[in-house]
């Protein structure tokens, strides 16, 4: 990133750090996805379980393989598993979830939209410590934007990741479709958290994932 843009998308953050903690959010900051990666092995106790969502932003931080070679922590892992829906609820009962989100609001709000639900699940009444993962590419001023980020950006890059048939895969916006392919089925903004410091917000000064 060029040095004055990060300079901007610091400020940018230092502001929605405020917002989210008035909020309830924990929330910290980060200039490298290596810093952020090395506060994580000191935050998460040795013996916890850990689940995740899915998220480019956990494989680009270095986050997913962490855990994969992890001894100490017992890992709920998607990835490597033929029973992906057991896990999914094993994540909703273990000790920290990590994820990103879609957008991460100025105004000190959270925005996600999912498949299944799981993650969003597991946000909203999951695990009692949960971590959003977010590079300052998802920071947007309101829930506007936040939808606008979402149909222009997440979800059209996530529909052509997962090679699904629906028309933003073909335009790279949103076409508000009704397929039955559709990644779009939970649309969800996390106002606040509660408890208050449940919710923890990495914000990295990086560009990761969409
Ligand atoms: S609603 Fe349909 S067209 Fe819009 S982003 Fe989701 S899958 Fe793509």
């Amino acid at each position: 990133m060029n040095e004055n843009m990060r300079a901007a998308s610091k400020a940018l953050a230092q502001v929605t750090l405020k917002h989210l903690r008035d909020n309830g959010f924990a929330a910290d900051y980060f200039e490298t996805a290596k810093d952020a990666l090395a506060f994580l092995k000191e935050l998460i106790p040795a013996g916890s379980s850990v689940g995740f969502g899915g998220s480019e932003t956990l494989k680009e931080t270095g986050i997913l393989d962490w855990l994969g070679e992890s001894t100490q922590y017992t890992v709920y892992d998607r990835y490597h598993t033929d029973d992906v829906k057991k896990v999914f609820h094993q994540c909703l009962d273990a000790d920290y979830y990590l994820m990103s989100s879609n957008a991460v609001m100025v105004d000190g709000h959270l925005y996600n939209v999912d498949n299944t639900g799981n993650r969003v699940a597991a946000l909203a009444y999951g695990p009692e410590h949960v971590i959003i993962v977010a590079g300052t590419n998802k920071l947007v001023r309101n829930i506007e934007e936040a939808v606008i980020r979402n149909e222009d950006i997440a979800a059209p890059a996530n529909n052509i990741r997962l090679n699904r048939p629906n028309p933003c895969t073909m335009t790279g916006s949103c076409a508000h479709c009704s397929s039955p392919t559709t990644l779009c089925n939970q649309l969800v903004m996390t106002r606040r958290s509660n408890p208050a410091g449940r919710i923890h917000v990495l914000l990295i000064n990086e560009v990761l994932g969409y």
